[in-house]
């Protein structure tokens, strides 16, 4: 029973410092997030101990009767929350549940389109050497080049090309919404299943403020840690019974052993926290933060720096600039908002002419700064700083440090404003 501290102050050390880090710098990853403290408690509990192969009343072990009342919870709350019928909260994580949705209603050598990962796709989605590209035949749609959006007219041409048995929709770098109810026309023409993996987009659809897409599909996954706040792992909802039975299967025994109880019990708290209007208000601001950093990054000075914005602005949660036509690659571009302090992670734009380590790119997200109580003005700020930061990276000669050190101050400021986990020693 000896604290870490004592027992082990090597690690013990590095999560102090990961906290310190977190805390001093601005966190701007799409995909990630602060969970609540709550979350994390539930994680840290004696549930890690716990066996429970099977579903709750369905056990292969005994003793599994406080973890199937906190499995139940929160299946009922996620049900809830995104008005689905059957929903499995066992995934460990997001690939893994999109590996059970493939597992179980497709098999090896099938047809499977997603959206090309180049484009903003996800590696499971087709990725040649992820499991999704090495067991499925792969087809995949693109981005238009003019409009930089999904066209839906060519994923039907493709669908009806390469007569898929599963359509993915979903991304992990796009800034704007798709359209399931077209996805759902195409799938049924040609017999497919729709699978719409909404791991970035689902604390927004918790909220109200994206489309949905559980009507439409046949299943939805996501992952429980990016918008939706919750612990790292995954999910998958559906409307019917059958895919419910099958996807059950396929995640346990098929693709797992034993569920990580302590996760799920995050989860639930997580989902219950998705349901409050504070949830709600806190994505409000995360879509209003994305906004107001699009529009500050079209603005002349920063245009005349050939730096942009993939098509233009956003819907969601982040936003992508295109460095194409700027000096300043994704690598250099992130390596400088590292210096300020913000951290961001290069992405390929479509057509991107650098290669994939450099790329022509940053994935620029709001959700933890959200989360941290960003206001619109705080906001505006960290938008201002990042557009300076940009510009004077494409200054001849590279970033002048003065300059850099005045934007690290001004960051220093929007962090010691916004305390992350006050009460957390
Ligand atoms: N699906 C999408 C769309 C994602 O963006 C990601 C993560 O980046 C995943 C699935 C995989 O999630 P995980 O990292 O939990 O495996």
């Amino acid at each position: 029973d000896v604290p870490i501290a004592q027992l082990d102050p090597e690690v013990a050390a590095r999560i102090d410092a990961e906290l310190a880090r977190q805390r001093r710098g601005l966190e701007m990853i799409a995909s990630e997030n602060h969970t609540a403290v709550a979350v994390m408690q539930a994680q840290g509990s004696v549930l890690t101990n716990k066996y429970a192969e099977g579903y709750p009343g369905r056990r292969y072990y005994g003793g599994c009767e406080e973890v199937d009342v906190i499995e139940t919870l929160a299946i009922e709350r996620v049900k809830a929350l995104f008005g689905a019928e059957f929903a499995n909260v066992q995934p460990h994580s997001g690939a893994q549940a999109n590996a059970a949705v493939m597992h179980a209603l497709i098999r090896p050598g099938d047809t499977i389109l997603g959206l090309n990962l180049a484009h903003g796709g996800h590696l499971t989605h087709g990725m040649k050497i992820n499991f999704s590209g090495r067991l499925y035949e792969v087809a995949a749609y693109g981005v238009d080049e003019e409009t930089l959006r999904v066209d839906m007219d060519e994923v039907a041409r493709l669908a009806q090309e390469h007569r898929p048995k599963l359509i993915i929709a979903g991304w992990s770098a796009y800034s704007r919404r798709l359209d399931f109810a077209r996805f759902r026309e195409i799938a049924d023409e040609v017999g497919a299943y729709l699978f719409v993996d909404m791991a970035h987009f689902a604390g927004l659809v918790a909220a109200g403020l994206h489309p949905n897409p559980v009507p439409h599909a046949h299943v939805t996954s996501s992952t429980t840690h990016k918008t939706l706040a919750g612990p790292r792992g995954g999910i998958i909802l559906t409307n019917d019974a059958d895919i419910a039975k099958k996807i059950n299967s396929a995640v346990f025994p098929g693709q797992q052993g034993g569920p990580l109880e302590h996760v799920i019990a995050g989860k639930a708290v997580a989902f219950g926290i998705a349901a409050t209007p504070e949830f709600a208000e806190r994505q409000q601001r995360t879509i209003m933060g994305a906004r107001i950093l699009a529009e500050r990054l079209v603005r002349e000075d920063v245009t005349a720096c050939g730096v942009s914005v993939l098509t233009g602005g956003t819907d969601v949660h982040l936003v992508l600039v295109d460095l194409r036509n700027s000096v300043l690659d994704g690598q250099a571009a992130e390596d400088l908002l590292a210096e300020v302090e913000i951290t961001v992670n290069r992405n390929a734009v479509p057509f991107d002419p650098r290669p994939p380590m450099v790329t022509s790119g940053l994935r620029i997200g709001t959700p933890a700064l959200a989360t941290r109580g960003f206001s619109d003005a705080a906001f505006a700020e960290v938008a201002d700083v990042i557009a300076e930061t940009l510009i004077a990276g494409t200054a001849p000669g590279g970033a002048d440090p003065a300059t850099i050190a005045a934007l690290r101050a001004r960051v220093d400021v929007l962090a010691a404003e916004h305390p992350l986990y006050p009460g957390v020693a």
